[in-house]
């Protein structure tokens, strides 16, 4: 606690609250509400600016817009690519004001809401320019059969607090240019930098293509259950998928869900305990470990398991906590309390049934959402924050003597989404790696993302697949078309 409290930064935000933006996007109008709701600084714990509450009439208004926009937004695949890299000069124009307002409501650093604005641009770019080929099945005498993909209409469009514009844009961009039409909702507890894109993209999208509304309460069940809704895609808790499943199911609409992780990061005997910690540190501890795709429990070799916690410690203590508008800040505050509870729970409770906390170990006293990073060890399967998402900057170190015994632990979750394998052997470890039950393998890294590989949960952790090529398809239907000769 004394290291940290060295670590933590004096500096106090200058939060950006005279820029924060007070309108809806609906049919490429500013729209007001007469309601607002509170938005908190999480490095303060304090309320910074408000937002404007969204009502069911606004829900039904932008849904109508989207449905009044579709028919000429489908129609002209080449606007639509050059409205998707207009859209991208603007959000790179509008990234200098929307960042610290990021970081103000989000937390990170200021670097990172930076970085997070230069990748949402670089996903719309990438859709923008994506080239599918003719899907020509069948080309004989007798037939010309061909497969094409049809856009769906509305799609709803929800995001969470961990990456508010890279997990929306990765929505918006491949579900434009598919055709469809949008409307996006950010979480209560991140929605001005949202607003802001928003207000950056009015004057480039055409009326009602992109609407952006904000709250919280019956606003995203309104969305997801609206009769104009045609896809649902969503990223979020495993809960609430389940609950906008069983919305979408009774309209058959269509289903992208992304959902939490439980990612295991396997240490074998050969690897070097120096390097693993380095990028382990790096992948478990981004954004303060609010990330779904993250190491969020490493099983190590029991011969390399001392020098890992050692490194992982040091590391961890060493890391500058504080305000991500503080320059010297490398891990921001947890986004909100009862995330920082949740996370104060599971570290408690491991610490009760015999875990030992290497660094940190409780959260920080003071203003704001902090929490000391967390390296525990003496802990194993059966404890919450083992068998639990744990979305906060504290990771368990578990001890294994059998590779196959830390597969199986490995798999033993209903999480799937990512994992990883370390090795100073690549392909022993590629071989481990094939095996574990996620969508996504990684060898000597973890967290290794780009908008055109595909991002996909098996088990719990989602429905369909995020990215790429395959992004692109969930946002459309197949139809065949066969022409007899
Ligand atoms: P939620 O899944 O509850 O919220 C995510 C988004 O869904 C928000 O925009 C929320 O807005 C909306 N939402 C909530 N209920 C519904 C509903 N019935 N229909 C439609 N939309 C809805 O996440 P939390 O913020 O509560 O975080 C809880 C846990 O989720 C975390 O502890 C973490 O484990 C996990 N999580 C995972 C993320 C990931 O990237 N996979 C990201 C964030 C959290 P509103 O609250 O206004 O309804």
């Amino acid at each position: 606690m004394a290291d940290l409290e060295t670590h933590m930064s004096p500096f106090t935000a200058q939060t950006p609250a005279t820029q924060t933006p007070t309108t809806l996007t609906i049919d490429g109008d500013a729209v007001t509400a007469e309601k607002t709701f509170d938005v908190i600084n999480p490095a303060t714990g304090e309320t910074f600016a408000t937002a404007p509450e969204t009502t069911v009439e606004h829900v039904d208004a932008a849904f109508d817009a989207a449905a009044r926009a579709f028919p000429d937004w489908r129609a002209d695949e080449d606007a639509r690519r050059a409205t998707l890299r207009a859209m991208a000069d603007a959000v790179d124009a509008a990234a200098g004001a929307v960042a610290p307002v990021l970081t103000a409501e989000q937390g990170k650093p200021l670097s990172e809401s930076q970085r997070e604005l230069r990748t949402a641009a670089l996903w719309l770019r990438y859709y923008a320019d994506l080239e599918r080929e003719r899907e020509v099945i069948r080309d004989d005498r007798d037939a010309l059969v061909e497969v094409v993909r049809r856009p769906l209409g509305p799609v709803a469009a929800i995001a969470p607090w961990n990456f508010p514009i890279t997990i929306g844009v990765a929505k918006v961009a491949p579900a434009l240019r598919a055709g469809n039409t949008v409307v996006w909702k950010p979480s209560p507890f991140t929605p001005l930098s949202t607003l802001m894109l928003g207000e950056a993209l009015r004057a480039v999208a055409p009326a009602g293509v992109l609407n952006v509304i904000t709250g919280g309460g019956e606003i995203g069940a309104a969305m997801t259950a609206h009769p104009l809704t045609r896809k649902i895609s969503f990223t979020g808790s495993t809960a609430t998928g389940k609950k906008i499943a069983a919305a979408a199911s009774a309209d058959l609409k269509r289903l992208t869900l992304e959902l939490g992780g439980n990612d295991a990061a396997i240490v074998l005997d050969d690897a070097d305990p120096g390097r693993v910690a380095e990028r382990l540190f790096a992948t478990a501890f981004s954004n303060s470990g609010q990330v779904c795709v993250a190491p969020k429990r490493v099983y190590a070799a029991r011969s390399v398991l001392p020098a890992l916690v050692d490194a992982l410690a040091e590391r961890a203590r060493a890391a500058k906590v504080g305000d991500g508008a503080d320059p010297a800040t490398e891990l921001g505050p947890i986004n909100n309390a009862p995330q920082r509870d949740r996370v104060a729970e599971l570290v408690a409770d491991a610490l009760a049934r015999g875990a030992v906390a290497a660094a940190g170990g409780k959260a920080i006293e003071g203003p704001g959402y902090f929490f000391e990073p967390t390296i525990l060890t003496g802990v194993g399967d059966g404890v919450r924050i083992v068998d639990e998402e744990q979305f906060g900057p504290a990771l368990p170190v578990i001890a294994f003597d059998d590779v196959e015994d830390a597969l199986a632990r490995a798999n033993a979750s209903t999480f799937g989404l990512g994992g990883s394998v370390w090795s100073g052997d690549a392909d022993r470890a590629t071989a481990v790696a094939a095996r574990l039950e996620s969508g996504m393998s990684w060898v000597n890294t973890h967290t290794a993302l780009s908008a055109g590989q595909p991002f996909a949960g098996v088990k719990w952790s989602g429905l369909g697949v995020e990215g790429g090529l395959w992004g692109l398809d969930g946002f459309t239907d197949i139809k065949l078309i066969h022409r007899a000769r």
